[in-house]
């Protein structure tokens, strides 16, 4: 498949003589030959000038490729449907000049956040290794007294050829220039490497995997296109104290068994800082208290979840004797009402005798 226009890469128009076709071929080959010119992009300019050579100074051949424009085929093979598909859809691209200038590649970034950022939101300083466009060739890839006029287009920049392929000059990609020297700070690639340093903006109540955009941030392309985007990744990192739970933040909190049957006041934490909050007397092992509108706002606004203190008992370990006698001593001083579900329990299981 002719996936080019052979014209445009030789620079000639569709009406050029035989002749014109030979000398344009002689000019660019002696330009691009690999003896010339030892740089990777001579290598592929030069087989395109060679293709396009072999078809158009054959007679038989370019009148082939003139009637099927971009389904020709070498060996006359008809096209495939796939083949044809592909063609009309490039065709009717360039028709409607669809830009086909590279954009450059979008990055990916990971911040972890804690809690409380997720609590209250906020900007984030982030640095970010990415290629943005050479300040001193302006992404050109040579300065501008480095540049001399393109001979093949004569410095306008358009193609040759059939406007249903390309619609810019094969050999300046459309500037109209081609560069005499590289620019020294990007090496003629139009684009440097460094760390940016970029501010994000983490909004409340985001959650683990969440993208967010930072548009045109990515890479600057190598040619004229756009800037790829960067994408920041959230990662919430585990919290020592809080767990989440959708909005809703929980505590696991624990306490003595005097504190529950007593009851009292507790200096806990909150996503803000610390606060007191009141056990009842009596609360059995597992309860939760809820602080209602103390945990994480949802993402975009809303109400804010809760927090919530669930109460985890925790048995006193490494008893001494002396402890240990105590303990008991006042147990048994307790009457069978004081713990009813196990008297309950207890009957239950002598009802069965
Ligand atoms: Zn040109
Ligand atoms: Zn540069």
């Amino acid at each position: 498949m002719a996936a080019r226009d052979y014209y445009n890469i030789l620079g000639v128009e569709r009406s050029a003589s035989a002749d014109e076709v030979k000398k344009a071929y002689r000019k660019l080959a002696r330009r691009w030959h690999p003896d010339h010119n030892g740089t990777d992009e001579a290598a592929g300019r030069f087989k395109d000038i060679a293709e396009a050579y072999r078809v158009l100074s054959d007679a038989e051949r370019r009148a082939r490729y003139d009637r099927l424009g971009p389904l020709y085929t070498e060996d006359g093979r008809p096209p495939r449907p796939e083949e044809v598909n592909e063609v009309v859809g490039t065709m009717l691209g360039n028709l409607f000049r669809w830009r086909s200038a590279e954009r450059g590649e979008d990055l990916r970034y990971t911040i972890s956040v804690t809690l409380e950022d997720v609590a209250t939101g906020g900007e984030r300083e982030i640095h970010v290794p990415r290629r943005i466009r050479c300040r001193t060739c302006t992404g050109a890839g040579a300065e501008t007294n480095a540049r001399a006029r393109c001979d093949v287009c004569a410095g306008s920049g358009k193609a040759t050829g059939s406007r249903l392929f390309r619609t810019s000059c094969y050999h300046c990609s459309g500037r109209g220039w081609v560069p005499t020297a590289p620019c020294p700070a990007c090496r003629g690639e139009g684009r440097v490497s460094l760390e940016d340093v970029l501010r994000v903006k983490v909004p409340a109540g985001v959650g683990t995997g969440q993208k967010l955009k930072l548009a045109a941030k990515g890479n600057a392309p190598r040619g004229e296109g756009a800037e790829g985007d960067l994408f920041v990744i959230v990662n919430v990192a585990d919290h020592a104290l809080f767990r989440r739970r959708g909005d809703d933040v929980v505590i696991d909190l624990p306490v003595t068994f005097s504190e529950l049957a007593l009851g009292g006041e507790l200096v806990v934490p909150t996503l803000e800082g610390s606060t007191a909050i009141r056990i009842p007397a009596g609360s059995p092992p597992g309860k939760v208290l809820r602080l209602s509108g103390r945990g994480l706002p949802a993402l975009g606004g809303g109400a804010r979840g809760d927090l919530h203190f669930q109460l985890a008992l925790e048995v006193p370990e490494g008893l001494d004797p002396s402890m240990r006698a105590g303990l008991s001593g006042w147990a048994a001083t307790l009457p069978v009402g004081a713990h009813p579900r196990r008297a309950t329990f207890d009957r239950a299981v002598e009802a069965r005798k």
